[in-house]
């Protein structure tokens, strides 16, 4: 990780002020830009940790955040412990530890046993920018704290990165759910992040959401969730242009608009926008860009030079052609409506499910506007399996909708995330 000092910006800036004052430092606001109070914040804790105190992150302040962030530490049993004291001494719970360690007899700990003990936060931060880096480390915690989750990859981003997804239940019923397939889009990521996260928690207390039995929706479904289907662009939007970037040249040709990426990118990193992409009338699709101003690759709205084009989308396809979808979902942004056609093509349930989540999310359930009627993945999801396929288009405003939305927005899905699989 680079080194962050006075005067450094950006999303890993927010990600230690968002981490200090949650452990009881105070950085001042979580606004990605290292002033005065960040420095005394980082200060102080190097100091309460043994480190070097000069309010610089070096290699050895981030070692020591990134253990944190990790969620958890490895602790090896010493003579005369208990769980009890294990969970006290880390402000955890003697729950999560038994969580995190399946088959453990809390009654005979053996000296020398390594546990597994989360730490008593939570591991997605909701109040930050949400790279690819900030989700691999979440869902790394996630798994280790949660073990009753499976997580993997369905493939890798053009620049190489994984595109992974996190399996929540063993059941049957099999639904899926996606974000970021725009770049711009990214909150979709830790919404559905922070989906995983509760209701792992509550499922390892037996607790319910909202009146939802979780071990019933565990037992009798899987909810295959891919987080983030287009990291490249959501660290471009995030992180900026990097020099190394092998695209250097030709986003900065790609990107006409004069606006930072930041506000403009919603495209993969080859200036194909991912949600036009799919093979379900991609050539009517192609025949719109020119009325929309498309010429070639840029920052959206290029649905590439063929179907399937890029590593993203064929990931997509071949992980739902590998499963048995009663539904999907694909989280996008903004508008706070739910979309559930595709075409004239009519799939058990559709319009009847599409009323049910428009219910439980507060969103109008509404047809597809005509800039965005073809050659997405719930249209192709539509067309090639005849089962129901939504796009939600979360929060109001414009892209990128701002963090302080998030609250909002996941309290109004939350619900249509535990409907979809037993609905
Ligand atoms: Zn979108």
């Amino acid at each position: 990780m680079e080194t962050l000092r006075v005067g450094s910006t950006g999303p890993y800036v927010k990600l230690i002020q968002s981490l200090l004052s949650r452990i009881g430092y105070n950085p001042g606001p979580v606004d990605g830009v290292f002033g005065n109070m960040t420095r005394q914040a980082v200060a102080t804790y190097q100091r309460d940790n043994g480190l070097a105190s000069d309010g610089v992150v070096g290699p050895d302040t981030w070692d020591s955040f990134l253990s944190i962030l990790k969620g958890y530490d490895e602790y090896r049993v010493r003579p005369g412990d208990t769980l009890y004291n294990i969970a006290l001494r880390y402000y955890t719970t003697v729950n999560a530890i038994m969580t995190a360690n399946p088959g453990i007899d809390p009654n005979n700990l053996m000296i020398g046993q390594n546990l597994i003990v989360p730490y008593g936060i939570d591991v997605v931060f909701t109040d930050i920018d949400y790279t690819y880096t900030i989700m691999e480390m979440n869902i790394m915690a996630l798994q280790a704290r949660y073990p009753f989750l499976e997580t993997g990859t369905i493939g890798t981003s053009v620049l190489g990165k994984n595109l992974y997804y996190i399996r929540i239940g063993n059941g049957p019923r099999e639904v899926s759910y996606n974000g970021a397939h725009h770049s711009l889009e990214w909150i979709t990521a830790p919404i559905l992040m922070k989906f995983i996260e509760n209701f792992s928690i509550a499922y390892s207390n037996r607790q319910s959401i909202r009146g939802y039995n979780l071990k019933q929706i565990f037992d009798s479904s899987s909810i295959y969730i891919v987080p983030m289907v287009n990291p490249d662009g959501v660290d471009l939007v995030l992180e900026g242009l990097n020099r190394d970037n092998p695209y250097y040249n030709e986003l900065l040709k790609w990107n006409d608009t004069g606006r930072p990426f930041s506000q403009v990118w919603n495209a993969n990193i080859r200036g194909v926008d991912l949600n036009r992409n799919y093979p379900a009338s991609w050539e009517e699709a192609k025949a719109q860009e020119a009325e929309l101003g498309v010429t070639g690759p840029g920052p959206t709205r290029y649905g590439g030079p063929s179907p399937l084009s890029e590593p993203e989308t064929q990931a997509m396809t071949k992980f739902t052609r590998e499963h048995n979808f009663r539904l999907v979902i694909a989280y996008h942004t903004q508008g706070r409506v739910i979309y559930w056609k595709y075409k004239d093509i009519r799939t058990p349930g559709d319009l009847r499910i599409a009323t049910i989540f428009g219910r439980a999310t507060g969103y109008a359930v509404t047809d597809t506007p005509y800039a965005a009627s073809f050659a997405g993945y719930k249209d192709w999801f539509i067309e090639d399996f005849r089962r129901p396929g939504y796009t939600f288009e979360l929060g109001l405003g414009v892209n990128p909708l701002p963090i302080t939305q998030f609250n909002t927005i996941y309290r109004n899905n939350e619900e249509a995330m535990l409907l979809a699989p037993i609905i």
